[in-house]
Protein backbone atom coordinates (compact mmCIF):
# COMPACT_ATOMS: atom_id res chain seq x y z
CA UNK A 1 0.00 0.00 0.00
CA UNK A 2 1.47 3.55 -1.01
CA UNK A 3 1.85 6.33 1.54
CA UNK A 4 -0.60 8.58 1.76
CA UNK A 5 0.27 12.05 2.25
CA UNK A 6 -1.12 13.69 5.48
CA UNK A 7 -2.48 17.32 4.20
CA UNK A 8 -3.17 18.35 7.46
CA UNK A 9 0.45 17.61 8.90
CA UNK A 10 2.25 20.99 9.74
CA UNK A 11 -1.13 23.10 10.85
CA UNK A 12 -1.86 23.27 14.16
CA UNK A 13 -5.88 23.94 15.85
CA UNK A 14 -6.63 27.90 15.35
CA UNK A 15 -7.40 29.99 18.22
CA UNK A 16 -11.16 30.96 17.76
CA UNK A 17 -12.05 34.40 17.58
CA UNK A 18 -15.74 34.14 19.03
CA UNK A 19 -17.72 32.11 21.41
CA UNK A 20 -20.07 29.44 20.15
CA UNK A 21 -22.83 31.95 21.45
CA UNK A 22 -21.38 34.64 19.55
CA UNK A 23 -21.04 33.12 16.09
CA UNK A 24 -24.69 31.72 16.80
CA UNK A 25 -25.57 34.78 17.37
CA UNK A 26 -24.37 35.97 14.27
CA UNK A 27 -26.01 32.96 12.57
CA UNK A 28 -29.48 33.54 13.68
CA UNK A 29 -30.67 36.15 11.06
CA UNK A 30 -30.22 33.67 8.29
CA UNK A 31 -33.52 31.54 9.25
CA UNK A 32 -32.30 27.29 9.43
CA UNK A 33 -33.42 26.40 6.22
CA UNK A 34 -31.04 29.30 4.04
CA UNK A 35 -28.36 27.07 5.55
CA UNK A 36 -26.01 24.64 3.60
CA UNK A 37 -24.76 21.93 5.44
CA UNK A 38 -21.40 19.68 5.02
CA UNK A 39 -21.12 16.94 7.30
CA UNK A 40 -17.88 14.82 8.48
CA UNK A 41 -16.58 12.04 10.13
CA UNK A 42 -16.32 14.27 13.46
CA UNK A 43 -20.26 14.18 13.45
CA UNK A 44 -20.41 10.55 13.74
CA UNK A 45 -17.90 9.51 15.93
CA UNK A 46 -20.77 10.06 18.72
CA UNK A 47 -21.68 7.19 17.54
CA UNK A 48 -18.98 5.06 18.00
CA UNK A 49 -17.15 5.29 14.43
CA UNK A 50 -13.74 6.66 15.39
CA UNK A 51 -12.37 9.68 12.90
CA UNK A 52 -9.27 8.56 11.28
CA UNK A 53 -7.88 11.65 10.34
CA UNK A 54 -9.23 13.69 14.04
CA UNK A 55 -6.76 14.13 16.64
CA UNK A 56 -4.97 11.35 18.31
CA UNK A 57 -5.72 9.27 15.68
CA UNK A 58 -3.07 7.11 14.19
CA UNK A 59 -1.77 7.10 10.63
CA UNK A 60 -3.60 4.96 8.44
CA UNK A 61 -3.68 4.25 4.80
CA UNK A 62 -6.71 4.09 3.18
CA UNK A 63 -7.26 1.43 0.40
CA UNK A 64 -6.72 3.19 -3.03
CA UNK A 65 -9.06 2.21 -5.64
CA UNK A 66 -6.30 0.70 -7.46
CA UNK A 67 -5.51 -1.72 -4.55
CA UNK A 68 -8.53 -3.10 -4.79
CA UNK A 69 -9.08 -3.68 -8.42
CA UNK A 70 -5.59 -5.22 -8.76
CA UNK A 71 -4.71 -7.17 -5.97
CA UNK A 72 -7.20 -10.10 -5.58
CA UNK A 73 -5.82 -10.46 -1.84
CA UNK A 74 -6.31 -7.41 -0.81
CA UNK A 75 -9.83 -7.40 -2.55
CA UNK A 76 -9.83 -10.64 -0.08
CA UNK A 77 -8.94 -8.83 2.88
CA UNK A 78 -11.36 -5.76 2.20
CA UNK A 79 -13.92 -7.90 2.15
CA UNK A 80 -13.52 -9.55 5.09
CA UNK A 81 -12.42 -6.84 7.79
CA UNK A 82 -15.96 -5.22 6.09
CA UNK A 83 -17.53 -8.36 6.84
CA UNK A 84 -16.59 -8.23 10.47
CA UNK A 85 -17.41 -3.95 10.22
CA UNK A 86 -20.50 -4.67 9.51
CA UNK A 87 -22.01 -6.38 12.02
CA UNK A 88 -21.15 -3.43 13.80
CA UNK A 89 -22.31 -0.85 11.98
CA UNK A 90 -25.47 -2.69 11.66
CA UNK A 91 -25.51 -1.67 15.51
CA UNK A 92 -24.81 2.14 14.98
CA UNK A 93 -27.60 4.65 15.45
CA UNK A 94 -27.62 8.46 15.49
CA UNK A 95 -26.25 10.42 17.59
CA UNK A 96 -27.17 14.20 19.58
CA UNK A 97 -25.39 15.51 16.92
CA UNK A 98 -27.83 14.10 14.20
CA UNK A 99 -31.06 14.46 16.30
CA UNK A 100 -30.10 18.29 16.68
CA UNK A 101 -29.24 19.10 12.99
CA UNK A 102 -32.56 16.84 11.83
CA UNK A 103 -34.39 18.98 14.04
CA UNK A 104 -33.22 22.27 13.06
CA UNK A 105 -33.98 21.32 9.04
CA UNK A 106 -31.27 23.25 7.33
CA UNK A 107 -31.86 23.54 3.48
CA UNK A 108 -30.03 20.19 2.85
CA UNK A 109 -27.12 17.97 4.37
CA UNK A 110 -23.75 17.39 1.72
CA UNK A 111 -22.21 14.56 3.85
CA UNK A 112 -19.05 13.10 3.42
CA UNK A 113 -19.92 10.16 5.48
CA UNK A 114 -21.39 6.63 4.65
CA UNK A 115 -22.90 5.62 7.05
CA UNK A 116 -26.71 6.79 6.54
CA UNK A 117 -27.51 8.27 9.83
CA UNK A 118 -28.34 11.34 8.81
CA UNK A 119 -31.22 9.76 7.00
CA UNK A 120 -31.89 7.76 9.69
CA UNK A 121 -32.20 10.80 12.19
CA UNK A 122 -35.08 11.84 10.05
CA UNK A 123 -32.83 15.08 7.81
CA UNK A 124 -33.55 15.76 4.05
CA UNK A 125 -32.25 16.18 1.91
CA UNK A 126 -29.09 14.40 2.18
CA UNK A 127 -26.15 14.06 -0.85
CA UNK A 128 -24.43 11.26 -0.19
CA UNK A 129 -21.43 12.70 -1.66
CA UNK A 130 -19.10 9.40 -0.71
CA UNK A 131 -21.62 6.99 -0.73
CA UNK A 132 -23.43 4.46 1.17
CA UNK A 133 -21.79 1.48 2.90
CA UNK A 134 -25.31 -0.26 2.74
CA UNK A 135 -25.03 -0.66 -0.78
CA UNK A 136 -22.53 -3.09 -2.93
CA UNK A 137 -22.37 -2.09 -6.55
CA UNK A 138 -20.97 -4.77 -9.51
CA UNK A 139 -18.16 -2.62 -11.30
CA UNK A 140 -18.85 -4.90 -14.33
CA UNK A 141 -22.51 -4.38 -15.08
CA UNK A 142 -23.44 -1.95 -12.67
CA UNK A 143 -25.92 -4.13 -10.34
CA UNK A 144 -26.97 -1.89 -7.35
CA UNK A 145 -27.32 -4.95 -4.50
CA UNK A 146 -28.53 -4.39 -0.56
CA UNK A 147 -25.58 -4.45 1.76
CA UNK A 148 -27.48 -6.61 3.86
CA UNK A 149 -27.77 -9.12 1.13
CA UNK A 150 -24.08 -9.72 0.43
CA UNK A 151 -23.61 -9.87 4.11
CA UNK A 152 -25.80 -13.69 4.17
CA UNK A 153 -24.15 -14.76 1.02
CA UNK A 154 -20.82 -14.00 2.54
CA UNK A 155 -21.57 -15.73 5.78
CA UNK A 156 -22.65 -18.69 4.05
CA UNK A 157 -19.23 -18.36 1.50
CA UNK A 158 -16.87 -18.26 5.29
CA UNK A 159 -18.46 -20.65 7.70
CA UNK A 160 -16.36 -20.73 10.94
CA UNK A 161 -14.35 -18.32 9.47
CA UNK A 162 -14.54 -15.96 13.03
CA UNK A 163 -12.98 -19.08 14.75
CA UNK A 164 -9.88 -18.81 12.64
CA UNK A 165 -9.21 -15.14 13.78
CA UNK A 166 -8.13 -15.72 17.48
CA UNK A 167 -10.11 -12.84 18.70
CA UNK A 168 -13.19 -11.73 19.61
CA UNK A 169 -15.21 -9.49 16.56
CA UNK A 170 -15.81 -6.70 19.00
CA UNK A 171 -12.46 -6.62 20.35
CA UNK A 172 -11.15 -5.27 16.98
CA UNK A 173 -11.07 -1.43 15.70
CA UNK A 174 -13.62 -0.36 13.65
CA UNK A 175 -12.35 2.55 11.21
CA UNK A 176 -14.87 5.04 9.94
CA UNK A 177 -15.64 3.47 6.10
CA UNK A 178 -16.96 -0.11 8.31
CA UNK A 179 -13.78 -1.65 8.37
CA UNK A 180 -11.64 -3.09 11.30
CA UNK A 181 -8.03 -3.80 11.62
CA UNK A 182 -7.34 -7.29 11.02
CA UNK A 183 -4.55 -9.24 9.28
CA UNK A 184 -5.45 -13.16 8.95
CA UNK A 185 -7.79 -12.54 6.06
CA UNK A 186 -5.80 -14.59 3.65
CA UNK A 187 -8.62 -17.50 3.39
CA UNK A 188 -11.78 -15.48 3.00
CA UNK A 189 -13.92 -15.89 -0.01
CA UNK A 190 -15.61 -12.67 -1.84
CA UNK A 191 -18.35 -12.79 -3.20
CA UNK A 192 -18.80 -12.47 -7.01
CA UNK A 193 -21.82 -10.57 -8.60
CA UNK A 194 -24.68 -12.72 -8.86
CA UNK A 195 -25.72 -11.52 -12.44
CA UNK A 196 -22.39 -11.34 -14.30
CA UNK A 197 -19.90 -12.81 -12.01
CA UNK A 198 -17.82 -9.44 -11.82
CA UNK A 199 -16.88 -7.32 -8.85
CA UNK A 200 -18.39 -6.46 -6.32
CA UNK A 201 -17.29 -3.10 -4.38
CA UNK A 202 -19.15 -1.32 -1.92
CA UNK A 203 -20.84 2.16 -3.07
CA UNK A 204 -18.63 4.43 -1.61
CA UNK A 205 -15.77 6.24 -3.03
CA UNK A 206 -12.66 5.06 -2.66
CA UNK A 207 -8.92 7.24 -2.81
CA UNK A 208 -7.78 7.57 -5.99
CA UNK A 209 -11.45 8.10 -7.24
CA UNK A 210 -14.02 10.59 -8.36
CA UNK A 211 -17.20 11.42 -6.87
CA UNK A 212 -19.50 10.87 -9.40
CA UNK A 213 -20.61 13.92 -11.71
CA UNK A 214 -23.96 14.32 -10.78
CA UNK A 215 -23.70 14.03 -7.01
CA UNK A 216 -21.05 17.03 -7.20
CA UNK A 217 -23.83 19.14 -9.21
CA UNK A 218 -26.18 18.30 -7.03
CA UNK A 219 -24.24 19.22 -4.30
CA UNK A 220 -23.17 22.86 -5.81
CA UNK A 221 -27.00 22.88 -6.81
CA UNK A 222 -28.21 23.43 -3.04
CA UNK A 223 -25.03 25.08 -2.37
CA UNK A 224 -25.94 27.87 -5.17
CA UNK A 225 -29.64 28.06 -3.41
CA UNK A 226 -28.25 28.69 0.58
CA UNK A 227 -27.51 32.09 1.96
CA UNK A 228 -24.24 30.34 4.46
CA UNK A 229 -22.50 27.05 4.54
CA UNK A 230 -22.09 25.24 7.85
CA UNK A 231 -19.43 23.07 7.96
CA UNK A 232 -19.50 20.46 10.81
CA UNK A 233 -16.70 17.55 11.49
CA UNK A 234 -14.40 17.80 8.77
CA UNK A 235 -11.08 19.15 8.50
CA UNK A 236 -11.82 19.08 5.34
CA UNK A 237 -8.46 17.10 3.72
CA UNK A 238 -10.02 15.79 0.68
CA UNK A 239 -10.44 17.98 -2.43
CA UNK A 240 -14.06 16.40 -2.22
CA UNK A 241 -15.42 18.73 0.58
CA UNK A 242 -13.08 21.86 0.56
CA UNK A 243 -14.35 22.73 -2.91
CA UNK A 244 -17.79 23.76 -1.33
CA UNK A 245 -16.07 26.00 1.25
CA UNK A 246 -13.96 27.73 -1.52
CA UNK A 247 -17.07 27.90 -3.34
CA UNK A 248 -18.78 29.66 -0.94
CA UNK A 249 -16.18 31.87 0.16
CA UNK A 250 -16.04 33.22 -3.86
CA UNK A 251 -20.24 33.89 -3.57
CA UNK A 252 -19.02 35.90 -0.16
CA UNK A 253 -21.15 33.81 1.64
CA UNK A 254 -20.70 33.11 5.85
CA UNK A 255 -18.74 30.38 6.45
CA UNK A 256 -18.99 29.12 9.78
CA UNK A 257 -16.95 25.46 10.27
CA UNK A 258 -17.21 23.37 13.75
CA UNK A 259 -14.26 20.85 14.48
CA UNK A 260 -11.83 20.59 17.24
CA UNK A 261 -8.51 20.39 14.77
CA UNK A 262 -7.49 22.04 12.40
CA UNK A 263 -8.98 22.40 8.51
CA UNK A 264 -7.24 23.06 5.21
CA UNK A 265 -9.79 26.32 5.15
CA UNK A 266 -8.49 27.99 8.23
CA UNK A 267 -6.58 30.52 6.03
CA UNK A 268 -10.11 31.31 4.37
CA UNK A 269 -12.72 34.10 5.93
CA UNK A 270 -14.24 31.46 7.60
CA UNK A 271 -16.10 31.77 11.74
CA UNK A 272 -13.90 28.86 13.39
CA UNK A 273 -15.30 26.92 16.37
CA UNK A 274 -13.22 24.15 18.10
CA UNK A 275 -16.29 22.54 19.97
CA UNK A 276 -17.45 19.33 20.07
CA UNK A 277 -20.43 19.20 17.17
CA UNK A 278 -22.93 18.12 19.40
CA UNK A 279 -22.14 20.91 21.42
CA UNK A 280 -22.30 23.60 19.08
CA UNK A 281 -25.96 22.04 17.40
CA UNK A 282 -27.35 22.80 21.08
CA UNK A 283 -26.14 26.03 21.04
CA UNK A 284 -27.44 27.11 17.81
CA UNK A 285 -30.70 25.06 18.50
CA UNK A 286 -31.16 26.97 21.78
CA UNK A 287 -30.36 30.30 20.16
CA UNK A 288 -32.98 29.35 17.32
CA UNK A 289 -35.60 28.52 20.54
CA UNK A 290 -35.23 32.25 21.99
CA UNK A 291 -35.46 33.58 18.26
CA UNK A 292 -38.55 31.63 17.79
ZN1 LIG B 1 -22.43 -7.69 -12.48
Amino acid sequence: MGVVRDPLRGRVRPEPEHTDEQIVAAMTPIRPARWAVLTGAGISTDSGIPDYRGPGSPARAPMTVQTFLSHPAQRARYWARGWIGWKRMTAVHPNAGHRALARIAPLGIITQNVDGLHQAAGSEPVIDLHGRLDRVICLDCGTVIDRDRVQEELDALNPGFLDTLGAAPETLETAPDGDVELEETAHFRVLDCPRCGGVLKPDVVYFGESVPRPRVDAAFALLGSASGLVVLGSSLAVHSGLRFVRAAVREELPVVIVTDGPTRADELPVQRSVSRVADFLRTWEDALGRAI
